[in-house]
Parts: C-alpha cells; structure tokens; sequence
C-alpha cells in the first residue's frame, strides 16, 4: 500500500521542516530507480520518504536515474545515423517529460529547457568520427540530468526545498591500466573515500538535495557513464563521500531475491546479506544491484537498504558488514544471457612455456575481459560477459582470427551463466545432488568453483534458462540446500508479498497453515506436558488427502500402503472412506484385518518374503503379487490356478534419496523385464494367471509425469501379455517438507493419466500410496532434556530421538521442527537438534533456528505421521512413544 499522502495542497516549507537539523547531523542517501521516478505518485512517494528521513535528523541526498526506458531511448539515439531520426527521438523524450511536468501541474523550469535544447542541438550535430562514446556518453547523461531538474522542480514546488547538484562535480572516474577506450567512457569506475571536509561543505548548501545516477567527470572533465544500471554506484559513491549512515535503493521490489522474481515468483526475500554475498550476487546477474555499488561502501562500512518505492513499509534487504551466525545455505540463484565462450585446444599445451601468455594477450589487445576460465590438460575454455565487453560478432570474429595463429579455436555462443550463490559453497556440495542432476540432462560447457568459496556456476546454453531457473530454485529448495527455514535470512516469497498485486496476479495458492498451527495447539501443549515421547495424529487431515486423491478421475481404486502407518484409527478411517490396502508382511495383514471391514480389498505386496509368508497370504482375500522367479521355480505348486500381479522393474528409480529409491539393479525390488519371458512360461506351467502388472520406481517424487511414463510403460508390456486386466503403478507421491517447496499437482497428475488411459481404457489403474495420506497428519512431540553450548555449536536435547524418529539419521530427510511452548516467540537461536540416544548420527534437525529454548519445553517435530512410529525402536531399550488420535 502506497503510504498516505499528508501533503495534498502546495504548503509553504517552513511548514514541513520541523526543525533545522544539527551541523554534524548524518546523512541519508537515497537513490529512485527509473520506475520511482516515471510518474507523479512516484514523486509523491519520494517526498513523502525524503521527509520521514530528516524527521529522523538525517540531510538527504536523493540520486535519480533517468524515467524509464528513456537511457535506453537516449542510447538508441546516440548511435543513429540519421539525423532526422535523432530529433524525433529528441521530440518524443521532451515531450514525456513535460507530459510528467503537466501531471505535477508545473510550469516548466528555464533549467529543464535548456536541458532539452541542449539535447536537441546534440540531436541534430551527430558525432564526428573520432569522439563517438563521448558524444554517447554526453546524449545519455540527459536522461539523468532531466529527471533530477523535474525532481528538484517538483520538490520545491511543494516545500521542500532541495538543492540540484551536478553529479560530475563530485564523483570523478579513475582510469585503470587495463581500461580499454570504451569501458573507460561508457562503464567508468569511481574510487571514493569518505571525504569529511567535501560533507561539510555540501552541508553547509543546504539539507535536501538531489542529484543524477550514472554520470561522472573524467580527469579532462569529460562526462562519462558508469555503466547500464549505475546509478546505484553513483549512490554507493555518494554514500561512501559523505561518510552517510545508510544508503537506500529504492526500486519496484522489496529487496534482493533468491532469483529474478520476474523469472521465479516463489524467491524469497533475502532479509540479511554481507557485502561479499550481496557483491557475488550482483556480478553474476542479479539486476536489483549494480555490480560495482557495493565497493565503495565495504571499507567505511556504509550499510546499504534496497527498499521498493511503492510499498515502504515492506522490510527489505539490508546489506552490511554483519554476519549473523547461520546455517550454510545457498543464498541465490542468479543466470547471466549474453555469454560467449570461446574454446582453444592445443595439443601438449601445458609443456608450452607462455602458452596461456600468448593466449591471453590476444584478448586484451581486443579490449576483451575474461570471466570464467576452466582448463583440461590440452584446452582452455574462457567465458566473455557482455556487461563487461562489447561483444559484437566483428570484435569476436577478430579475436578467433588472432587466436588460430597459436590454437584451435571454437566460439560458442550465445551461452549463459547459472550461479548459485552461498558462503562456503563446498561444503553444499553434497546436498546438491538433485541440481547436478538437472545440469547432467544438458549440455553443460564449462563449470566453475570460485577461489572464494562464494559461487558455483555452470555455463549453458542460453535457450534453456528461462524454463530451467524456477526448476532449480525448486530443487534446492526441497534439497534443503537453500534454507527457508531460517526465517532471520528469508523472508516472504515475491509471490506472497506480490502476487494478488498489481504486478502480476499469479496467485498460486499459498500452502494453508499445518493443522497443528491452528486450534489444535493448546491441545497438542497439553498432551505434550501430560506425556512425552508421543505421537499425536488428526484424522481430519488424513481424511481431506484422501479426499483429494479419489476426486483424480483417472484412478480406479486406491490402496493405502499401511506400512507408513498401521493406527487402527486410521486403517478405519480410510476403510470408510473407500480405500482399500495393501500390506507387505502377515503382521500387517492381520493389522487391517483386525481394523477394516472383512469386504475392503487388500493387496499382498512382500518382497524376498518366505514361502510361509505366501501361503498365509494365499489363505486370505488378499491379491498377491509376485516379483522374482523364485516363487514359481520353487513353490509353484503352492499358486496352482492363482491369480497373482507381478512386479516388474523398469530399469531405473526415483525419489528424495538413494534409500527410497526402488527401480534399477542396485535396487532389490522386482522381476527384471529380461527375465519377463522366463516368468510368463513358468506362469503357464503352474497355471497361475498375471492379472496385473505393478511398478513402483521410489517415493518423495513430485513431478506427476513421472506417473504417466510408468503406466504407459506398463500398458505397452500388458498388451504383450495378454491376460493382465489391472494395472498398479504404485505410490511415491512426494510431500513437500521445507517451507515454500511447491507440492504436487494432482490436477496435473489426473491430466497425465487421464491421457494414458485414453490410449489404453481397458485396463483397470490402481495407486498405492502411503506416506502422502499420513505424514503431514502426524507430529511427535518430546520435550527438552539438556541445553549445551559447545565450540560454535548450541545443542538442544529432547526425549527422544532417532528411536522414535528415525527418518532423519536414514535418509538425511528434513522435519521442521518448532518449540510448541514458544511458538510466538522470535527465533533467535540456532540449534543442533539431538536426542538422548548413544549414536552420533542421534539428530533431528541441524541448524534450526528457533527461540531459546529451556529444559522442559515441548517441543514439536512436523511431518511425522508416515514411517515414524512404524519404524521406532527400543534401542538403548528406551520406551517406544505412544500413540493419541484426535478427530
Ligand atoms: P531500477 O530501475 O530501480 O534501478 P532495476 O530494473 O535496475 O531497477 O532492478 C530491479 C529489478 O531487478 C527487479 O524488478 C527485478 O526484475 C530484477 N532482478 C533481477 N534479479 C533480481 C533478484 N535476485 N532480486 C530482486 N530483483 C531482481
Ligand atoms: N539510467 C541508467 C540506466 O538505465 C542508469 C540507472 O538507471 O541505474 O542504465
Ligand atoms: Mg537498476
């Protein structure tokens, strides 16, 4: 929401200013966007913000990029050849900004006339040959000149009285060595030191002011530019100068994303960034930042806010010295378009003295930088970033020319540049397993580990960015790679602060808040200090997934796979609600048979199980299903005339971790489809009829196409064989666990199917899932025991652990964990999560950031409803949890 607007008639200034502040009083720097200056709201915020900072005692100084697009206007128009084109384009900018004068009601200033005469003589002259950037760089800084005349203009007329500075007068550009001419016109660099004596005497001019983004002075007093979004440096420069206390970005989002949220609407907020983070982050693509504004501000630690103009009271990123203790985490990920990789092979190139020399010698004759550089003992491999070189097909085309004098050269392109960013990235590796995955489908040409441990990118080509980022920023998430449970970190996701917005209704449906968040939580507090360990299910949230899974159209009966939970209440409940089973062992077997109705269908599922387990089977109601030829080698005889299903593997698995992955040969589930024709003939021998045929490739898995290739798989194998009628493609429905991880799309899932079944309707489809019904419905609660601080490490150690709970320690899987008795209180604390057991691997949680927390708290730990309870032990002979249902 816009912020109210006190000043609606023009008032006279002294009415607004309070009071003078003192001498020595800070200063503010902030800086508006193009988009924050385009029109008169915008304006009426920046007023409105300028005057809530010198209520604080602050001098402001405002820096203002140019309205937007028109740089982009005045760029086009520096380079254009004909004469005529050039005026009209004068005509059209002139035109905007009296347009944006008559909206503010103002007259227009003799300062912004001059301005725009000055263009159009520009305009009409063009550029003799030798001076071309300049003349660029002298179109292009109208842009800024006129938005911060317009401002000042505009600030005055409604009493604020704010003095215009002409930025060159006091951020001149360093030539460095290695500049080539254009860099040093059009991307100059600025060096600055806070300059006390150069503060006192812009404040003794005045308390507010403004002045232009973008735009320097070279040592022979020439304008230059800084470069396509530098009027952040500009602002970071002014920032450092002034020694201010804090420089302000104010642009058309609340702050530095985990991604473009233009690209990825689920990015979260970045709440706390170092410099060397927010830097990282900025280099490689992240427009919000310029790359070069946080320099200037690292050394007198000048802390830098990015802030979105039209909603203020939104945090924000804030951007400093600071670096809290938290969780290793990848912070962002950010692509770069536009890259050119140029590869050069030599043979034997190592034993060449000076080879990389020569190499590299070549590209700085060309003015070329390098980025990225990746080397095998006969290639090199650099990437050129358009942001830092002018890479034109003529510049690169030159360069080859000179490079096949001493290599082989290949130019490839256009590429881009994926990074993910996080302090001590290395030690992530590990967790990324799903991401390298996702690159290992593509044609990766260059990977790169920075020195400082800060990034991690991988050069692609450029068509597959857009639809690969969100994919990424996903899998991270859910790898727990990129931590949104540390909420001192992230904040909301862009969707949530945006999404019913004005910026793009999306509005993909937030996750609705666990059940335990709600009503439920002064009970669960209360069962929690009457008892610990203790596992607490509510039916109702079984009930709504079962629900949810039978309005799929395209599923013909559905099985809950009661290894994931075997509560009577819960075998109950689905039973009524039309589900049927599917039990792997005679125990639970005879646990449905003890809970459900003697007419619900069960399903007999085991795996390497005895001869004895079959024949129990063969004595119930249950369908069995087979998944090696042992059975009918060995016992064939024991399923004469039978009907049985067979499982088959199709080769490969799926899912949230090796250990739950259920397909390939290093997996022991199923008949291997080779060995099919050996099964069916032996089939034949005993008489026993394949009536169905069942895969089931792993769990966790949330992507619903995955569903659709199995039973089409399945189809084409049923119509080989002749005699199936049923096909069951199991399970493995992915839930996800870290806060913002998308779920599964069981609409999509349903149109998948649905479009398997048109293909193949005489087959019956059979699902059996478990833990998608029963996770979320269930909690363990335990209490804490002992606190301990030990090296860097705050320990918080409950009741129980991986002898109730031992997901965590099996398959590294994520539970969030909260303390229940201080649930409204500010996590401030970041814990290693234990239980009492004697095994170092004994950790719920690690890293969690929760409130600081004291012995006898109770504590919840979420998603514990599927293979908890089922999988407790009673090692170090620990008593077992018990178990409460609430309706
Ligand atoms: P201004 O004109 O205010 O300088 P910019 O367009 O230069 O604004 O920068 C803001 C834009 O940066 C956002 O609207 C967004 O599209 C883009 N952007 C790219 N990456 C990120 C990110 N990681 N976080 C936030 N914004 C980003
Ligand atoms: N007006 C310049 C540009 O569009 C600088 C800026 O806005 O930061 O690149
Ligand atoms: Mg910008």
């Amino acid at each position: 929401m816009a912020p109210s607007l006190q000043y609606l008639a023009w008032v006279p200034v002294t009415a607004i200013i309070a009071a003078s502040p003192a001498v020595d009083a800070p200063w503010i720097v902030m800086k508006f966007g193009g988009t924050s200056v385009a029109s008169l709201p915008c304006w009426e915020n920046i007023l409105e913000l300028m005057e809530s900072r010198r209520r604080e005692g602050a001098r402001v100084l405002v820096v203002v990029s140019a309205l937007t697009g028109t740089t982009d206007a005045l760029r086009q128009l520096s380079k254009c050849t004909d004469r005529d084109e050039r005026v009209a384009a004068v005509a059209a900018i002139a035109r905007r900004h009296r347009e944006l004068l008559g909206s503010m009601q103002l007259e227009e200033p003799a300062e912004l006339a001059t301005l725009l005469a000055d263009l159009a003589r520009l305009a009409e002259a063009g550029w003799a040959e030798h001076d071309a950037r300049a003349y660029q760089a002298q179109v292009q800084a109208h842009g800024e000149l006129l938005s911060s005349t317009l401002g000042a203009a505009f600030l005055n007329r409604r009493g604020l009285r704010t003095r215009w500075l002409d930025a060159r007068e006091y951020l001149g550009a360093t030539v460095l060595p290695n500049q080539n001419a254009r860099t040093r016109m059009l991307s100059a660099t600025v060096a600055v030191k806070p300059d006390p004596a150069l503060a006192a005497r812009v404040a003794a001019l005045g308390e507010a002011f403004i002045t232009q983004g973008f735009i320097a002075r070279d040592p022979q007093g020439r304008t230059v530019l800084l470069g396509r979004g530098g009027s952040d440096t500009s602002a970071a420069c002014f920032g450092a100068l002034l020694g201010a206390q804090r420089v302000e970005i104010w642009t058309d989002v609340a702050g530095m994303f985990t991604a473009n949220p233009r690209q990825v609407p689920g990015a979260r907020l970045l709440q706390r960034l170092d410099y060397e983070e927010a830097q990282e982050i900025a280099s490689t693509g992240a427009k919000v930042l310029h790359p070069h504004c946080l320099q200037p501000l690292r050394e007198p630690r000048v802390p830098l806010l990015i802030k979105d103009t039209n909603r203020p009271e939104l945090e924000g990123t804030v951007i400093g010295p600071e670096v809290r203790a938290h969780a290793p985490s990848v912070k962002a990920i950010s692509a770069r378009k536009g890259i050119t990789l140029v590869s050069m092979e030599s043979v034997g190139m190592w034993q060449q003295v000076g080879f990389l020399a020569d190499v590299f010698a070549h590209f700085k004759t060309h003015g070329l930088s390098v980025d990225l550089i990746g080397s095998a003992e006969t290639n090199v491999t650099v990437s050129l970033d358009p942001t830092e070189n002018l890479l034109d097909s003529d510049a690169i085309a030159a360069l080859a020319a000179d490079l096949a004098k001493v290599c082989r050269v290949k130019v490839i392109a256009p590429c881009a540049a994926i990074t993910l960013v996080g302090r001590g990235i290395r030690s992530l590796l590990h967790t990324l397993s799903a991401v390298l995955a996702e690159f290992g489908h593509l044609r990766v040409h260059l990977i790169s580990q920075s020195s400082n441990n800060l990034n991690l990118t991988f050069v692609v080509d450029e068509d597959v960015v857009d639809t690969l980022l969100p994919r990424l920023h996903d899998l991270l998430i859910a790898a727990g790679s990129l931590r949104t449970d540390d909420n001192a970190l992230f904040g909301p996701s862009w969707q949530s602060l945006y999404g019913a917005g004005p910026h793009g209704a999306d509005g993909e449906a937030m996750a609705a808040p666990a059940w335990w968040q709600g009503p439920a939580r002064g009970r669960l507090l209360a069962l929690g200090e009457a008892a610990t360990p203790r596992y607490v299910y509510h039916l109702p949230t079984v009930l709504e997934r079962a629900r949810a899974l039978q309005a799929l159209r395209a599923v013909d009966r559905w099985h809950y796979a009661v290894k994931a939970n075997t509560h009577p209440a819960i075998l109950g409940a689905l039973a009524a609600a039309g589900f049927a089973f599917e039990c792997v062992s005679p125990g639970e077997s005879r646990a449905v048979d003890a809970a459900v109705p003697a007419t619900a269908p069960l399903l007999f599922t085991p795996n390497f199980a005895a001869r004895a387990d079959y024949a129990f089977a063969l004595g119930t109601r249950a369908t069995i299903t087979l998944d090696a030829l042992h059975a009918l080698e060995h016992w064939g005889e024991l399923f004469r005339d039978r009907e049985i299903i067979l499982r088959v593997d199709l080769g490969r698995g799926l899912g949230h971790h090796e250990k739950v992955r259920t397909g390939g040969d290093a997996s022991k589930f199923g008949l291997p489809l080779e060995q099919l024709p050996a099964f069916l003939q032996l089939a034949q021998v005993h008489g026993v009829r394949v009536a169905g045929l069942h895969a089931h490739l792993g769990s966790g898995i949330l992507d619903p196409g995955h569903w659709g290739e199995v039973y089409a798989q399945l189809a084409s194998l049923a119509e080989r064989i002749g005699s199936v009628s049923v096909l069951n493609i199991g399970g493995g429905l992915g839930v996800p666990a870290h806060p913002g991880e998308r779920g599964l799309d069981l609409g999509e899932l349903d149109r998948v199917l649905g479009e398997v079944k048109d293909a193949y309707p005489q087959y019956r489809l059979w699902m059996e899932p478990g833990r998608y019904l029963v996770a979320d419905a269930g909690v363990l609660l335990a209490r804490v025991t002992q606190l301990k601080a030990k090296g860097g490490y705050q320990y918080l150690g409950l009741d129980t652990g991986m002898n109730s709970l031992i997901r965590p320690a099996l398959y590294e899987a994520w539970h969030q964990i909260v303390n229940l008795s201080r649930l409204h209180q500010p996590a401030t604390t970041l814990y290693q999560v234990v239980g009492p057991i004697c095994e170092s691997g004994d950790i719920l949680g690690t890293d969690r950031r929760l409130p600081a927390a004291q012995e006898g708290d109770v504590m919840l730990i979420a998603q514990a409803g599927a293979y908890g309870k089922v999988m407790a032990s009673r090692y170090n002979l620990r008593d077992e949890a018990d178990e409460i249902v609430i309706e």
